[in-house]
């Protein structure tokens, strides 16, 4: 981190910790602080109110062209992991967010069906792997494509 701003014997680090998560599993950074209206993590720095995910991505990576907007890779909105999210044209975050949609409305028509969902991604049969996991104490079973972590490589 290079932005280190003033704050009276506390970085912003150690400010964050004791109300982030992180979720082993998604890697989500999971905000418990304060959110505004929409649900997104807000924090008054310097006595003013910044969106947390946009000030720790500018923090990191500098300042967001105008006419660009600050896009999520996970659906998940207290998420303020930099790693999650990306700059994009408003078309693309809508063109995004639809694609996420309609993939949301065929998994639940499969459920409904009684059909095994398909897989969240459009991926090829060969590039899944069978999975089995337990969160919270609840079974898993799906296919899931598994490949080594690329911060840089769209997810
Ligand atoms: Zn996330």
């Amino acid at each position: 981190m290079t932005t280190q701003p003033p704050y009276k014997g506390r970085t912003l680090q150690a400010r964050l910790a004791p109300k982030t998560r992180i979720d082993p599993l998604s890697g989500c950074h999971i905000w418990e602080g304060a959110c505004n209206r929409g649900g997104y993590p807000r924090i008054s720095i310097l006595g003013k109110t910044q969106l947390l995910h946009r000030f720790l991505w500018i923090a990191r990576y500098g300042p967001i062209p105008s006419g660009m907007v600050l896009c999520h890779r996970c659906d998940e909105r207290r998420c303020i992991n930099p790693d999650h999210h990306f700059v994009g044209t408003h078309q693309a975050n809508m063109d995004d967010m639809t694609q996420k949609r309609r993939a949301r409305r065929e998994r639940a028509a499969a459920d409904a069906r009684g059909h095994s969902p398909p897989p969240a991604l459009d991926v090829p049969e060969a590039e899944l792997t069978p999975i089995r996991i337990y969160v919270r104490g609840v079974e898993i079973v799906g296919k899931a494509v598994i490949r080594p972590f690329d911060p840089g490589g769209k997810l």
